[in-house]
């Protein structure tokens, strides 16, 4: 490096600084440095001052944070928001989600779904996403032209599905795109076996040495339900993550999605194969699923990351939501008010996430040498005063109305609350006539 570095991008000024990393650090007085994308100084302000600088912005009562990372749903199911309500997860599956996707999930279903969840993602403070849907590849050219970040996990059961005539099928298509994108700066493609109870041992075994082979992760559903592992267990005597463990899929590169039972056992293996579980609370909560002991898995020194789950099943892709929700439910789970603190739930819907998708090099804190991955929540209004501490503020009074900034790799996606690269009202009237075409034909 010469003494001389290159000028700044930018130059950010909020009124409080949470890195997420180092833990529990709140920074006032402070900027942010960005050039080419990535954070290149933070620091005192009045040093931030002296930088040389293309841009500098005040964020007079704004909250800068990393982006949140949702670390499971499923984008395009945006278009069935509120299809079938209140229903258990297998009746809500068998009798109304399959033979909705069955109807009308085609390539421009997943392309105006997943425009929809990315638009609703970015006004919501997510910079990056986890997507398991039919036709990966249009939801990577979604995630392409939008400027955001995401995993793409290519969806993988025993049966013929949207996109794919067998798990064969779905397995080479994903081995392609995944070569098509290895390089690709914001998009990483992993595989998704749905669930145990949808996919055999022999498919299983193609994707554990598929993964293995390529150094890519795997996203699958475990263990949503009690009913799931008690019908394993009566059909083969052996619990489905145990089954994963035999068949040797879990590991750093394992994303466990729901966990919401979990026994000795199941801890155990959790922890010595050091496997990320992605927490969906509400998603288990309308559902009746169950409850993920959050906070045993934390205390256990598992890695939880969280995610909305699809809007079919939620119904909206509020993360920050997500994260009251999950701290709250936590404390009632654990029976202890101080389970998962406001900056534990930060950290989960920030770096675990990234840590989950084998990001947390590059994204999930504020550090220097990352990418600039960030939000700004406007903290400055009636509902969230006072402010005594900005990130129990963020996470117990603050809803996603107050993001007002956000930027991926540096640019700016997200001003002032308007969408930069997409046009609102084209997407809202797009999805409206989506339902419209839907419900006339629902039922
Ligand atoms: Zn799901």
């Amino acid at each position: 490096m010469t003494a001389t570095a290159a000028p700044l991008d930018l130059v950010l000024l909020p009124t409080w600084l949470v890195p997420v990393e180092p833990a529990g650090v709140v920074l006032k007085e402070h900027g942010v440095g960005i050039r080419e994308g990535r954070i290149a100084f933070i620091g005192p302000r009045a040093a931030a001052l002296k930088l040389a600088a293309t841009e500098v912005r005040e964020l007079p009562g704004m909250l800068l944070s990393p982006g949140l990372i949702n670390a499971h749903g499923h984008a395009a199911m945006s278009l069935f928001r509120g299809l079938a309500d209140d229903l258990p997860l297998m009746t809500w599956l068998e009798k109304h989600i399959w033979p909705a996707e069955a109807k009308w999930v085609d390539e421009a279903f997943v392309r105006d779904g997943t425009d929809l969840a990315i638009a609703e993602q970015l006004k919501g403070g997510i910079t990056c996403f986890s997507d398991m849907y039919f036709y990966p590849k249009v939801a990577s050219d979604c995630v392409h032209n939008s400027g955001m970040r995401a995993q793409i996990a290519i969806p993988i059961l025993d049966f013929p599905i949207p996109g794919a005539s067998s798990a064969d099928e779905a397995i080479r298509q994903g081995v392609e795109l995944f070569g098509d994108l290895k390089h690709h700066p914001r998009i990483k493609v992993t595989f998704g076996p749905h669930a145990p109870y949808t996919v055999c041992d022999a498919n299983l075994e193609k994707i554990r040495v598929i993964a293995e082979e390529l150094d890519a992760a795997i996203h699958m559903h475990v263990h949503e339900t009690a009913f799931e592992v008690q019908q394993a267990v009566e059909q083969t005597g052996e619990r489905p993550l145990a089954r994963l463990g035999r068949l040797g899929l879990l590991g750093p590169r394992f994303q466990a999605v729901h966990m919401t039972q979990i026994s000795e056992d199941d801890l155990a293996l959790l922890v010595e194969s050091n496997t990320s579980v992605i927490h969906c609370p509400e998603s288990n909560l309308k559902l009746a699923s169950g409850f993920c002991p959050v906070e045993r898995l934390w205390q256990a020194g598992v890695n939880v990351a969280i995610g909305t789950d699809g809007a079919a099943s939620n119904n909206d892709l509020d993360l920050l939501g997500e994260t009251r929700t999950a701290a709250m439910l936590a404390k009632a789970v654990a029976g202890s008010a101080t389970a998962l603190d406001a900056h534990r739930a930060l950290r989960m819907a920030t770096l675990n996430g990234a840590r989950a998708m084998g990001l947390e090099s590059e994204i999930g804190s504020l550090e220097v040498g990352k990418a600039a991955d960030m939000v700004a929540f406007d903290l400055s209004g009636l509902a969230q005063q006072p402010v005594y501490d900005p990130v129990s503020q963020l996470i117990y009074a603050t809803g996603r109305d107050c993001v007002k900034h956000l930027w991926v790799a540096g640019k700016q996606l997200l001003d002032d609350r308007q969408l930069t690269r997409m046009d609102e009202q084209q997407l809202t009237a797009t999805a409206m006539a989506w339902g419209k075409r839907i419900s006339g034909h629902h039922e």
